[in-house]
Protein backbone atom coordinates (compact mmCIF):
# COMPACT_ATOMS: atom_id res chain seq x y z
CA UNK A 1 0.00 0.00 0.00
CA UNK A 2 1.58 3.45 -1.19
CA UNK A 3 0.74 5.39 2.16
CA UNK A 4 1.89 8.99 0.30
CA UNK A 5 -0.66 8.47 -1.90
CA UNK A 6 -3.41 10.58 -0.58
CA UNK A 7 -7.05 9.39 -0.82
CA UNK A 8 -10.33 10.75 -1.01
CA UNK A 9 -11.41 9.02 2.32
CA UNK A 10 -10.29 6.70 4.77
CA UNK A 11 -12.69 4.65 6.88
CA UNK A 12 -12.07 3.82 10.67
CA UNK A 13 -13.36 0.92 11.32
CA UNK A 14 -14.78 -2.18 9.01
CA UNK A 15 -17.93 -3.04 10.82
CA UNK A 16 -21.26 -2.59 8.93
CA UNK A 17 -21.11 1.08 9.02
CA UNK A 18 -17.69 1.79 7.82
CA UNK A 19 -17.29 -1.51 5.44
CA UNK A 20 -20.41 -0.17 3.58
CA UNK A 21 -19.75 3.29 3.59
CA UNK A 22 -16.24 1.98 2.28
CA UNK A 23 -18.17 0.23 -0.72
CA UNK A 24 -20.33 2.42 -1.34
CA UNK A 25 -17.66 5.39 -1.60
CA UNK A 26 -15.78 3.50 -4.03
CA UNK A 27 -18.80 2.87 -6.14
CA UNK A 28 -19.06 6.24 -6.36
CA UNK A 29 -15.55 6.72 -7.39
CA UNK A 30 -13.79 7.59 -4.37
CA UNK A 31 -10.38 6.57 -3.92
CA UNK A 32 -11.12 4.85 -0.58
CA UNK A 33 -9.12 3.12 2.10
CA UNK A 34 -10.62 1.18 5.18
CA UNK A 35 -8.53 0.79 8.23
CA UNK A 36 -9.63 -1.96 10.23
CA UNK A 37 -7.80 -3.25 13.22
CA UNK A 38 -9.63 -7.03 14.50
CA UNK A 39 -8.19 -8.77 11.69
CA UNK A 40 -11.00 -9.27 10.06
CA UNK A 41 -14.26 -7.24 8.44
CA UNK A 42 -17.53 -7.03 9.32
CA UNK A 43 -17.45 -5.29 12.87
CA UNK A 44 -19.21 -6.20 16.21
CA UNK A 45 -22.23 -7.49 13.83
CA UNK A 46 -20.26 -10.22 11.93
CA UNK A 47 -18.03 -11.38 14.42
CA UNK A 48 -19.63 -10.72 17.97
CA UNK A 49 -22.90 -9.89 17.55
CA UNK A 50 -25.84 -10.08 15.37
CA UNK A 51 -24.79 -13.02 13.02
CA UNK A 52 -22.85 -15.47 15.37
CA UNK A 53 -25.84 -14.98 17.49
CA UNK A 54 -28.66 -15.73 15.27
CA UNK A 55 -28.32 -15.29 11.47
CA UNK A 56 -31.29 -17.92 10.44
CA UNK A 57 -30.13 -21.40 9.29
CA UNK A 58 -26.73 -20.89 10.73
CA UNK A 59 -25.94 -19.95 14.19
CA UNK A 60 -27.23 -20.13 17.81
CA UNK A 61 -30.90 -18.94 17.70
CA UNK A 62 -31.96 -20.70 15.08
CA UNK A 63 -29.95 -24.26 16.26
CA UNK A 64 -31.36 -23.94 19.55
CA UNK A 65 -35.00 -22.86 17.78
CA UNK A 66 -34.81 -26.36 15.48
CA UNK A 67 -33.43 -28.68 18.90
CA UNK A 68 -36.24 -27.41 20.92
CA UNK A 69 -39.24 -28.09 18.04
CA UNK A 70 -37.49 -31.37 17.77
CA UNK A 71 -37.79 -31.41 21.48
CA UNK A 72 -41.57 -30.49 21.83
CA UNK A 73 -43.38 -29.90 18.92
CA UNK A 74 -42.47 -32.76 15.84
CA UNK A 75 -44.26 -35.64 18.12
CA UNK A 76 -47.00 -33.49 18.07
CA UNK A 77 -47.00 -33.49 13.75
CA UNK A 78 -46.34 -37.33 13.67
CA UNK A 79 -42.86 -36.95 13.79
CA UNK A 80 -41.12 -39.61 15.90
CA UNK A 81 -37.37 -38.72 17.45
CA UNK A 82 -35.31 -40.76 19.84
CA UNK A 83 -31.93 -40.15 21.24
CA UNK A 84 -31.65 -36.60 20.75
CA UNK A 85 -28.72 -34.50 21.70
CA UNK A 86 -26.98 -30.93 21.74
CA UNK A 87 -23.56 -31.17 20.58
CA UNK A 88 -22.51 -27.78 21.32
CA UNK A 89 -19.39 -28.02 19.85
CA UNK A 90 -20.74 -28.71 16.61
CA UNK A 91 -23.13 -25.58 17.15
CA UNK A 92 -20.54 -23.63 17.62
CA UNK A 93 -18.27 -24.50 14.92
CA UNK A 94 -21.22 -24.24 12.39
CA UNK A 95 -21.33 -20.41 13.76
CA UNK A 96 -17.77 -19.80 12.94
CA UNK A 97 -18.22 -21.18 9.55
CA UNK A 98 -20.81 -18.83 8.84
CA UNK A 99 -18.98 -15.91 10.39
CA UNK A 100 -15.63 -16.74 8.44
CA UNK A 101 -17.45 -16.72 5.49
CA UNK A 102 -19.52 -13.77 5.64
CA UNK A 103 -16.15 -11.96 6.88
CA UNK A 104 -13.83 -12.87 3.75
CA UNK A 105 -16.87 -12.62 1.43
CA UNK A 106 -16.55 -8.55 2.88
CA UNK A 107 -12.61 -8.85 1.48
CA UNK A 108 -14.09 -9.96 -1.67
CA UNK A 109 -16.51 -7.17 -2.05
CA UNK A 110 -13.33 -5.10 -1.39
CA UNK A 111 -11.30 -6.06 -3.78
CA UNK A 112 -14.03 -5.92 -6.45
CA UNK A 113 -15.08 -2.25 -5.42
CA UNK A 114 -10.76 -1.35 -5.66
CA UNK A 115 -11.46 -0.25 -1.60
CA UNK A 116 -7.90 -0.48 -0.60
CA UNK A 117 -8.16 -2.46 2.94
CA UNK A 118 -5.44 -1.86 5.55
CA UNK A 119 -5.03 -4.50 8.42
CA UNK A 120 -4.07 -2.14 11.83
CA UNK A 121 -5.51 0.48 14.49
CA UNK A 122 -6.10 3.75 12.79
CA UNK A 123 -5.61 7.18 14.75
CA UNK A 124 -6.03 10.61 14.00
CA UNK A 125 -2.73 12.61 13.36
CA UNK A 126 -4.89 15.62 12.11
CA UNK A 127 -7.88 16.07 10.05
CA UNK A 128 -6.12 14.86 7.02
CA UNK A 129 -3.95 11.89 8.32
CA UNK A 130 -4.88 8.89 9.95
CA UNK A 131 -1.86 7.01 11.60
CA UNK A 132 -2.00 3.42 11.41
CA UNK A 133 -0.01 0.82 13.70
CA UNK A 134 -0.14 -2.06 11.34
CA UNK A 135 -0.53 -5.84 12.97
CA UNK A 136 3.15 -6.13 10.65
CA UNK A 137 4.18 -3.71 14.10
CA UNK A 138 5.20 -1.02 10.78
CA UNK A 139 3.54 2.44 11.64
CA UNK A 140 2.62 4.44 8.87
CA UNK A 141 0.54 7.29 7.96
CA UNK A 142 -2.21 7.80 5.00
CA UNK A 143 -3.68 11.52 4.10
CA UNK A 144 -6.96 11.66 3.32
CA UNK A 145 -9.52 14.51 2.57
CA UNK A 146 -11.50 13.36 4.09
CA UNK A 147 -11.81 10.69 7.48
CA UNK A 148 -15.10 8.79 8.34
CA UNK A 149 -14.79 6.96 11.99
CA UNK A 150 -16.86 3.77 12.29
CA UNK A 151 -15.43 2.37 15.29
CA UNK A 152 -18.90 0.98 16.56
CA UNK A 153 -19.22 0.54 20.23
CA UNK A 154 -17.86 -1.98 23.17
CA UNK A 155 -19.43 -3.84 26.06
CA UNK A 156 -20.12 -1.00 28.96
CA UNK A 157 -18.87 -2.76 32.23
CA UNK A 158 -21.02 -3.12 34.87
CA UNK A 159 -19.44 -1.97 38.39
CA UNK A 160 -18.87 -4.84 41.16
CA UNK A 161 -18.84 -7.43 38.28
CA UNK A 162 -15.89 -8.21 36.54
CA UNK A 163 -16.31 -9.86 33.17
CA UNK A 164 -13.78 -12.52 32.66
CA UNK A 165 -15.03 -14.32 29.74
CA UNK A 166 -15.01 -17.46 31.49
CA UNK A 167 -18.23 -17.15 34.49
CA UNK A 168 -19.18 -13.88 34.05
CA UNK A 169 -19.46 -13.40 30.66
CA UNK A 170 -20.19 -10.58 28.06
CA UNK A 171 -22.58 -10.90 24.79
CA UNK A 172 -19.15 -11.94 23.02
CA UNK A 173 -18.21 -14.89 25.66
CA UNK A 174 -21.92 -16.21 25.54
CA UNK A 175 -21.30 -17.49 22.30
CA UNK A 176 -18.08 -19.31 23.03
CA UNK A 177 -19.53 -21.61 25.67
CA UNK A 178 -18.26 -25.35 25.80
CA UNK A 179 -21.57 -26.30 27.38
CA UNK A 180 -25.09 -25.57 28.19
CA UNK A 181 -24.97 -23.90 31.74
CA UNK A 182 -27.33 -25.97 34.41
CA UNK A 183 -28.12 -22.38 35.80
CA UNK A 184 -27.57 -19.13 33.61
CA UNK A 185 -28.72 -15.93 35.24
CA UNK A 186 -28.69 -12.43 32.84
CA UNK A 187 -28.12 -9.18 34.08
CA UNK A 188 -30.17 -6.83 31.98
CA UNK A 189 -33.43 -7.46 30.30
CA UNK A 190 -33.16 -5.89 27.26
CA UNK A 191 -32.69 -7.24 23.25
CA UNK A 192 -29.31 -9.02 23.97
CA UNK A 193 -29.54 -10.25 26.98
CA UNK A 194 -33.01 -11.29 26.07
CA UNK A 195 -31.78 -13.24 22.83
CA UNK A 196 -28.91 -14.80 24.17
CA UNK A 197 -31.24 -16.02 27.50
CA UNK A 198 -33.64 -17.36 24.97
CA UNK A 199 -30.48 -19.51 23.16
CA UNK A 200 -29.56 -21.19 26.30
CA UNK A 201 -33.10 -21.92 28.11
CA UNK A 202 -34.07 -23.81 24.77
CA UNK A 203 -31.24 -25.73 25.13
CA UNK A 204 -32.03 -26.86 28.62
CA UNK A 205 -30.53 -24.16 30.52
CA UNK A 206 -32.82 -22.62 33.97
CA UNK A 207 -32.53 -18.70 32.96
CA UNK A 208 -32.91 -15.97 35.46
CA UNK A 209 -33.13 -12.55 34.23
CA UNK A 210 -32.34 -9.64 36.64
CA UNK A 211 -33.23 -6.51 35.86
CA UNK A 212 -32.99 -2.93 37.25
CA UNK A 213 -35.74 -1.69 35.72
CA UNK A 214 -39.44 -2.24 36.43
CA UNK A 215 -39.89 -3.20 33.55
CA UNK A 216 -37.44 -6.01 30.80
CA UNK A 217 -37.60 -4.30 27.43
CA UNK A 218 -38.62 -0.46 28.29
CA UNK A 219 -38.43 0.51 25.03
CA UNK A 220 -41.20 -1.73 23.65
CA UNK A 221 -44.95 -1.11 23.28
CA UNK A 222 -46.20 -1.85 26.62
CA UNK A 223 -48.71 -4.08 25.41
CA UNK A 224 -46.71 -6.80 23.40
CA UNK A 225 -44.05 -6.48 26.19
CA UNK A 226 -46.65 -8.37 28.72
CA UNK A 227 -47.59 -10.36 26.11
CA UNK A 228 -43.90 -11.19 25.40
CA UNK A 229 -43.24 -11.42 29.43
CA UNK A 230 -45.62 -14.23 28.99
CA UNK A 231 -44.25 -16.50 26.49
CA UNK A 232 -40.93 -15.93 28.58
CA UNK A 233 -42.27 -17.15 31.58
CA UNK A 234 -43.98 -20.15 29.59
CA UNK A 235 -40.51 -20.87 28.72
CA UNK A 236 -39.21 -21.04 32.33
CA UNK A 237 -37.74 -17.99 32.51
CA UNK A 238 -37.67 -16.22 35.67
CA UNK A 239 -37.80 -12.37 35.92
CA UNK A 240 -36.51 -10.37 38.48
CA UNK A 241 -37.25 -6.71 38.04
CA UNK A 242 -36.23 -3.48 39.99
CA UNK A 243 -33.49 -5.58 41.55
CA UNK A 244 -29.65 -4.15 41.04
CA UNK A 245 -26.76 -6.38 41.36
CA UNK A 246 -24.25 -5.43 43.75
CA UNK A 247 -21.33 -7.61 43.15
CA UNK A 248 -20.30 -11.27 41.66
CA UNK A 249 -18.39 -13.88 43.73
CA UNK A 250 -16.13 -16.59 41.09
CA UNK A 251 -14.24 -17.54 43.88
CA UNK A 252 -15.52 -20.87 44.41
CA UNK A 253 -17.44 -23.33 41.73
CA UNK A 254 -19.68 -21.15 39.76
CA UNK A 255 -20.66 -17.41 40.52
CA UNK A 256 -22.41 -16.01 43.67
CA UNK A 257 -24.16 -12.72 42.45
CA UNK A 258 -25.56 -10.34 45.02
CA UNK A 259 -28.53 -8.37 44.31
CA UNK A 260 -30.81 -6.01 46.06
CA UNK A 261 -33.72 -4.02 45.52
CA UNK A 262 -33.28 -0.98 43.01
CA UNK A 263 -34.67 1.41 45.94
CA UNK A 264 -32.09 -0.59 48.88
CA UNK A 265 -33.54 -3.50 51.36
CA UNK A 266 -32.25 -6.99 52.07
CA UNK A 267 -29.58 -8.41 49.34
CA UNK A 268 -29.92 -11.67 48.31
CA UNK A 269 -27.21 -14.14 46.50
CA UNK A 270 -28.40 -15.88 43.47
CA UNK A 271 -25.68 -18.91 42.25
CA UNK A 272 -25.21 -19.57 38.44
CA UNK A 273 -23.31 -21.57 36.45
CA UNK A 274 -22.36 -18.76 34.28
CA UNK A 275 -23.47 -14.97 34.51
CA UNK A 276 -23.95 -12.84 31.25
CA UNK A 277 -23.74 -8.90 31.74
CA UNK A 278 -25.88 -7.37 29.01
CA UNK A 279 -26.15 -4.07 30.22
CA UNK A 280 -25.67 -2.07 27.34
CA UNK A 281 -23.05 -1.32 24.91
CA UNK A 282 -21.15 2.01 24.86
CA UNK A 283 -19.46 3.68 22.15
CA UNK A 284 -15.46 2.82 20.88
CA UNK A 285 -13.18 5.76 20.56
CA UNK A 286 -10.02 3.97 22.40
CA UNK A 287 -7.09 4.92 21.13
CA UNK A 288 -8.07 6.92 18.44
CA UNK A 289 -6.69 10.61 19.84
CA UNK A 290 -9.88 12.29 19.27
CA UNK A 291 -8.35 14.90 21.08
CA UNK A 292 -5.39 15.57 18.77
CA UNK A 293 -7.72 17.43 16.74
CA UNK A 294 -10.88 18.59 18.88
CA UNK A 295 -13.25 16.21 17.60
CA UNK A 296 -16.02 17.10 20.23
CA UNK A 297 -17.99 13.90 22.10
CA UNK A 298 -21.34 14.42 24.12
CA UNK A 299 -21.58 13.08 27.48
CA UNK A 300 -21.70 9.35 27.11
CA UNK A 301 -18.73 9.65 25.02
CA UNK A 302 -20.66 9.40 21.44
CA UNK A 303 -18.79 11.70 18.63
CA UNK A 304 -21.27 14.92 18.70
CA UNK A 305 -22.33 15.07 14.62
CA UNK A 306 -24.61 17.32 12.26
CA UNK A 307 -27.33 16.53 10.00
CA UNK A 308 -24.77 15.46 7.70
CA UNK A 309 -22.23 13.46 9.88
CA UNK A 310 -19.96 16.06 10.15
CA UNK A 311 -18.15 16.44 13.29
CA UNK A 312 -17.01 19.77 14.27
CA UNK A 313 -13.96 19.11 12.74
CA UNK A 314 -15.40 19.60 8.92
CA UNK A 315 -12.95 17.06 7.27
CA UNK A 316 -13.48 14.36 9.99
CA UNK A 317 -17.07 12.39 9.83
CA UNK A 318 -18.72 9.43 11.99
CA UNK A 319 -21.45 7.15 11.63
CA UNK A 320 -22.77 4.07 13.43
CA UNK A 321 -22.70 3.10 16.74
CA UNK A 322 -20.14 5.49 17.58
CA UNK A 323 -22.78 8.57 17.17
CA UNK A 324 -25.83 8.74 18.64
CA UNK A 325 -28.80 7.42 17.33
CA UNK A 326 -30.18 3.19 17.28
CA UNK A 327 -27.52 0.88 18.03
CA UNK A 328 -27.90 -1.17 15.69
CA UNK A 329 -26.30 -2.51 12.13
CA UNK A 330 -29.15 -1.81 9.80
CA UNK A 331 -29.03 1.81 11.18
CA UNK A 332 -25.25 2.09 10.91
CA UNK A 333 -25.37 0.53 6.54
CA UNK A 334 -27.58 3.23 6.36
CA UNK A 335 -25.47 5.81 7.67
CA UNK A 336 -22.41 4.51 6.25
CA UNK A 337 -24.41 4.48 2.34
CA UNK A 338 -26.01 8.48 3.02
CA UNK A 339 -22.23 9.69 4.38
CA UNK A 340 -20.71 8.14 1.18
CA UNK A 341 -23.22 9.91 -0.46
CA UNK A 342 -22.50 13.29 0.95
CA UNK A 343 -18.77 12.86 0.41
CA UNK A 344 -19.06 12.62 -3.05
CA UNK A 345 -21.38 15.88 -3.32
CA UNK A 346 -24.83 14.48 -3.13
CA UNK A 347 -27.70 14.37 -0.67
CA UNK A 348 -27.21 11.50 1.65
CA UNK A 349 -30.26 11.47 4.68
CA UNK A 350 -31.20 8.77 6.84
CA UNK A 351 -34.87 8.49 8.80
CA UNK A 352 -34.03 7.58 11.86
CA UNK A 353 -37.50 7.14 12.89
CA UNK A 354 -38.22 4.66 10.39
CA UNK A 355 -35.72 2.48 11.90
CA UNK A 356 -37.10 -0.48 12.32
CA UNK A 357 -36.21 -2.92 15.55
CA UNK A 358 -35.88 -6.92 15.67
CA UNK A 359 -35.86 -9.63 19.20
CA UNK A 360 -34.65 -12.36 16.81
CA UNK A 361 -36.27 -14.94 20.59
CA UNK A 362 -39.26 -16.94 19.33
CA UNK A 363 -41.71 -15.97 19.23
CA UNK A 364 -40.14 -12.96 17.47
CA UNK A 365 -40.69 -9.14 18.30
CA UNK A 366 -40.33 -6.38 16.01
CA UNK A 367 -41.11 -2.78 15.69
CA UNK A 368 -40.93 0.64 14.10
CA UNK A 369 -42.23 4.07 14.90
CA UNK A 370 -44.12 5.25 18.11
CA UNK A 371 -45.64 3.24 21.17
CA UNK A 372 -49.17 3.42 22.27
CA UNK A 373 -46.88 4.30 25.94
CA UNK A 374 -44.52 7.72 23.17
CA UNK A 375 -48.53 8.52 21.52
CA UNK A 376 -50.13 9.03 25.09
CA UNK A 377 -46.72 11.03 26.20
CA UNK A 378 -46.97 13.32 23.36
CA UNK A 379 -50.42 14.38 23.47
CA UNK A 380 -51.59 12.68 20.37
CA UNK A 381 -55.08 11.97 18.99
CA UNK A 382 -54.46 8.29 17.84
CA UNK A 383 -56.37 4.82 16.73
CA UNK A 384 -55.45 1.50 17.59
CA UNK A 385 -55.73 -1.47 15.63
CA UNK A 386 -54.85 -5.12 16.85
CA UNK A 387 -55.01 -8.82 15.19
CA UNK A 388 -54.02 -11.54 16.91
CA UNK A 389 -52.07 -14.53 15.27
CA UNK A 390 -54.76 -17.06 16.87
CA UNK A 391 -56.51 -16.31 13.92
CA UNK A 392 -54.12 -16.55 11.51
CA UNK A 393 -54.56 -19.30 9.18
CA UNK A 394 -51.22 -19.61 8.56
CA UNK A 395 -50.11 -19.47 12.06
CA UNK A 396 -53.01 -22.02 12.91
CA UNK A 397 -51.74 -24.49 10.55
CA UNK A 398 -48.17 -24.42 11.83
CA UNK A 399 -49.15 -24.33 15.29
CA UNK A 400 -47.44 -21.06 16.10
CA UNK A 401 -50.22 -18.42 17.46
CA UNK A 402 -48.53 -16.85 20.03
CA UNK A 403 -48.68 -12.69 19.23
CA UNK A 404 -50.25 -10.38 17.14
CA UNK A 405 -49.87 -7.50 15.56
CA UNK A 406 -50.76 -3.66 16.23
CA UNK A 407 -51.24 -0.69 14.60
CA UNK A 408 -50.68 3.07 16.07
CA UNK A 409 -52.37 5.75 13.25
CA UNK A 410 -53.91 9.14 13.73
CA UNK A 411 -57.02 9.67 14.88
CA UNK A 412 -57.72 12.06 11.91
CA UNK A 413 -55.72 11.23 8.85
CA UNK A 414 -55.50 7.51 10.07
CA UNK A 415 -51.23 8.15 9.01
CA UNK A 416 -49.30 5.07 10.13
CA UNK A 417 -47.10 6.24 13.82
CA UNK A 418 -45.98 2.81 14.81
CA UNK A 419 -46.20 -0.89 14.13
CA UNK A 420 -45.49 -3.62 16.53
CA UNK A 421 -45.65 -7.53 15.90
CA UNK A 422 -44.90 -10.13 18.29
CA UNK A 423 -45.29 -13.31 16.54
CA UNK A 424 -43.64 -16.27 13.87
CA UNK A 425 -40.95 -14.46 11.90
CA UNK A 426 -41.91 -11.31 13.04
CA UNK A 427 -38.56 -9.44 12.23
CA UNK A 428 -39.51 -10.26 8.14
CA UNK A 429 -42.69 -9.26 8.24
CA UNK A 430 -42.40 -5.66 10.04
CA UNK A 431 -40.47 -4.58 6.29
CA UNK A 432 -43.87 -3.91 4.81
CA UNK A 433 -44.62 -1.75 7.76
CA UNK A 434 -41.45 0.27 7.73
CA UNK A 435 -42.34 0.56 3.82
CA UNK A 436 -45.44 2.18 5.05
CA UNK A 437 -44.10 4.83 7.21
CA UNK A 438 -41.22 5.68 5.00
CA UNK A 439 -43.74 6.24 2.14
CA UNK A 440 -46.58 7.97 4.71
CA UNK A 441 -49.17 5.38 4.19
CA UNK A 442 -52.47 4.85 6.43
CA UNK A 443 -53.80 2.18 7.74
CA UNK A 444 -56.69 1.47 5.24
CA UNK A 445 -53.65 1.73 2.32
CA UNK A 446 -52.53 -1.32 4.10
CA UNK A 447 -55.91 -3.02 4.23
CA UNK A 448 -56.89 -2.46 0.31
CA UNK A 449 -53.66 -3.63 -0.57
CA UNK A 450 -54.00 -7.83 -1.34
CA UNK A 451 -52.61 -9.58 0.87
CA UNK A 452 -51.63 -13.68 -0.22
CA UNK A 453 -52.97 -16.45 1.24
CA UNK A 454 -52.35 -18.46 3.65
CA UNK A 455 -49.18 -16.42 4.87
CA UNK A 456 -48.48 -14.58 8.33
CA UNK A 457 -48.66 -11.35 6.16
CA UNK A 458 -52.71 -11.26 6.31
CA UNK A 459 -52.37 -10.58 10.10
CA UNK A 460 -51.08 -7.36 9.31
CA UNK A 461 -53.99 -6.99 6.33
CA UNK A 462 -56.50 -7.47 9.24
CA UNK A 463 -55.23 -5.18 11.95
CA UNK A 464 -54.43 -2.55 9.63
CA UNK A 465 -58.13 -2.95 8.92
CA UNK A 466 -59.32 -3.01 12.81
CA UNK A 467 -57.56 0.75 12.95
CA UNK A 468 -59.71 2.20 10.44
CA UNK A 469 -62.88 -0.21 10.27
CA UNK A 470 -63.26 -3.99 11.23
CA UNK A 471 -61.04 -6.87 10.65
CA UNK A 472 -62.98 -9.81 8.61
CA UNK A 473 -61.39 -13.08 10.74
CA UNK A 474 -62.19 -11.67 14.22
P1 LIG B 1 -18.93 -2.14 14.81
O1 LIG B 1 -19.69 -3.24 14.20
O2 LIG B 1 -18.68 -2.18 16.28
O3 LIG B 1 -17.55 -2.09 14.02
C1 LIG B 1 -16.51 -1.23 14.39
C2 LIG B 1 -15.21 -1.82 13.91
O4 LIG B 1 -14.21 -0.84 14.05
C3 LIG B 1 -14.74 -3.02 14.71
O5 LIG B 1 -14.50 -4.11 13.85
C4 LIG B 1 -13.47 -2.56 15.40
O6 LIG B 1 -12.48 -3.57 15.47
C5 LIG B 1 -13.01 -1.45 14.46
N1 LIG B 1 -12.20 -0.43 15.12
C6 LIG B 1 -12.47 0.24 16.26
N2 LIG B 1 -11.53 1.15 16.51
C7 LIG B 1 -10.64 1.07 15.50
C8 LIG B 1 -9.43 1.74 15.19
N3 LIG B 1 -8.97 2.72 15.97
N4 LIG B 1 -8.76 1.37 14.09
C9 LIG B 1 -9.21 0.38 13.29
N5 LIG B 1 -10.34 -0.30 13.53
C10 LIG B 1 -11.04 0.05 14.62
N6 LIG B 1 -27.72 -5.12 15.42
C11 LIG B 1 -28.71 -5.42 14.56
O7 LIG B 1 -29.10 -4.59 13.74
N7 LIG B 1 -29.31 -6.65 14.57
C12 LIG B 1 -28.96 -7.60 15.45
O8 LIG B 1 -29.52 -8.68 15.43
C13 LIG B 1 -27.92 -7.32 16.38
N8 LIG B 1 -27.52 -8.25 17.25
C14 LIG B 1 -26.47 -8.00 18.09
C15 LIG B 1 -26.07 -8.99 18.97
C16 LIG B 1 -25.01 -8.76 19.81
C17 LIG B 1 -24.57 -9.86 20.73
C18 LIG B 1 -24.33 -7.49 19.78
C19 LIG B 1 -23.16 -7.22 20.68
C20 LIG B 1 -24.74 -6.50 18.92
C21 LIG B 1 -25.83 -6.74 18.07
N9 LIG B 1 -26.28 -5.75 17.18
C22 LIG B 1 -27.31 -6.04 16.32
C23 LIG B 1 -25.68 -4.40 17.12
C24 LIG B 1 -24.71 -4.29 15.95
O9 LIG B 1 -23.73 -5.30 16.06
C25 LIG B 1 -24.08 -2.92 15.93
O10 LIG B 1 -25.09 -1.92 15.94
C26 LIG B 1 -23.24 -2.72 14.68
O11 LIG B 1 -22.24 -3.70 14.58
C27 LIG B 1 -22.63 -1.32 14.65
O12 LIG B 1 -21.86 -1.19 13.51
P2 LIG B 1 -20.61 -0.19 13.43
O13 LIG B 1 -20.07 -0.34 12.06
O14 LIG B 1 -21.02 1.15 13.89
O15 LIG B 1 -19.59 -0.72 14.52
Amino acid sequence: FASSEEQDVVVIGGGPGGYVAAIKAAQMGLKTTCVEGRGTLGGTCLNVGCIPSKARGWALLHSSHMFHEAQHTFAHHGIKVSGLEVDVAQMMAQKTKAVTGLTKGIEGLFKKNKVTYVKGWGSLKSGNEVEVAGADGETSTIKAKNILIATGSEVTPLRGVEIDEEKVVSSTGILELKEVPKKLVVVGGGIIGLEMGSVWARLGAEVTVVEFLDNILPSIDGEVRKLFERTLKKAGFKIKLSTKVVSADTSGEGVKLTVEPAKGGDQETLEADIVLVATGRRPFTKGLGLENVGVEVDERGRIKVDDHFRSNVSSVLAIGDVIPGPMLAHKAEEDGVAAAEILAGKNGHVNYANVPSVMYTWPEVASVGITEEQAKADGLDYKVGKFPFMANSRAKTIEDTDGMVKFISDAKTDKILGAHIMGPNAGELIQECVLALEYGASTEDIGRTCHAHPTMSEAIKEAAMATYGKPIHM
